[in-house]
């Protein structure tokens, strides 16, 4: 058996986009902090499982454009045989550099981040590039035509959004159809502890497009990362990240060692039934990962993706 019988790959709305199951987000653990064989390790054996999606933005590392760095000299050392079978994302729109057009989503903005990301990670094209989140000051419509540039001069295959609401997303959907581009996906943050990117895959159904779920593992809490406190190296125990030692509160871990009983019961670790619980709704969830063993028990969640009725209303119990 190869990789590619042993991964799951889901069609992306009615494009002819296949997603794995399971992706890899390189938001955390691959910037200038991390060690360079540990990123090495869990790009290429995450590859010989059938994860084929990488996602990166302009921005991540720390220092913002690393992660870029890292995956480029990963991709040029390992993977170039490869291009053909990988989906490699980018994005812009958070804050990158300095001045007016470090970050938002103006025509100038996307398209001088996006040839700077292309840079970096020495690639010729990305296959989705996104704006990562709406911009209240731009027209929508300049936005749109950094996306169509960056589609007909070939430097993404599809594009995407993130972050945007449910009305916004009607919008821009509307609009990519009005001049004849088709918006491929949206990047969401999706979880068994937040719920709110529900109304935006109701949306995106309704006009066949497909969701990629960020957070699904609510950045570590639905593992058992925290059941023992919090570890040494974890993401909650080092500063400056967006999961702070306070989220990781007494009543989220009473729910997390509930949640992992029931999925004891379902023979899947928690982190495995919670991917399972998102890939309900999306196309594909993208776990983030300091080692290849999280990844290594995470793919194992497409094992069983089936809930019963009650195991559904347990969950619900244990959730409100
Ligand atoms: P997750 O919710 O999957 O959290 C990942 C973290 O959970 C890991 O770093 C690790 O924490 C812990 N973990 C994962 N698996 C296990 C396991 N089996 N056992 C124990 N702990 C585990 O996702 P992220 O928050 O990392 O986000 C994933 C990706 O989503 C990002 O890399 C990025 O690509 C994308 N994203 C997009 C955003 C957007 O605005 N579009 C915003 C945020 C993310 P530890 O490091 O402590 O070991």
């Amino acid at each position: 058996m190869g990789k590619y019988d042993n991964m799951k790959y889901n069609r992306c709305g009615d494009s002819g986009v296949l997603l794995p199951g399971i992706s890899l987000g390189l938001w955390h653990n691959f910037g200038t902090d991390a060690v360079y064989s540990n990123c090495r390790e869990m790009i290429l054996k995450s590859f010989d499982l059938g994860i084929i999606h990488f996602d990166i933005a302009n921005n991540y590392g720390p220092l913002p454009g690393s992660a870029e760095e890292t995956f480029g000299r990963i991709f040029k050392n390992e993977l170039t045989a490869h291009r053909d079978e990988l989906l490699i994302a980018s994005k812009a729109g958070f804050n990158m550099s300095e001045g007016p057009f470090g970050e938002w989503g103006s025509k100038k903005h996307l398209l001088n981040s996006l040839d700077k990301s292309l840079k970096r990670t020495g690639l010729e094209y990305f296959d989705i590039f996104y704006h990562h989140r709406p911009d209240p000051n731009t027209h929508l419509d300049e936005t749109i035509d950094a996306l169509e540039y960056a589609l007909r001069s070939g430097k993404a295959l599809y594009v995407g959004v993130s972050n945007y609401s449910p009305e916004q997303t009607k919008e821009v959907i509307e609009a990519c159809k009005k001049r004849n581009i088709r918006l491929l996906i949206h990047q969401m943050n999706y979880n068994m502890f937040d719920r709110s990117s529900e109304d935006i895959v109701d949306v995106l159904d309704s006009y066949s497009i497909g969701s990629i779920a960020y957070c699904p593992l609510a950045q570590g809490m639905l593992t058992n990362r925290y059941l023992g406190g919090i570890p040494d190296g974890s993401r909650a125990a080092t500063e400056g990240t967006f999961l702070k030692r306070d989220n990781v509160t007494e009543d989220k871990l009473a729910k997390v060692r509930a949640l992992s009983e029931l999925a004891g019961k379902r023979g899947q670790t928690l982190a495995q039934m919670a991917l399972a619980w998102v890939l309900q709704r999306a196309t594909s969830a993208i776990i983030g990962a300091s080692k290849f063993l999280q990844i290594e028990e995470n793919v194992r969640a497409l094992d069983n993706t089936h809930f019963s009725k009650d195991e559904l209303a347990a969950i619900e119990k244990i959730l409100i």
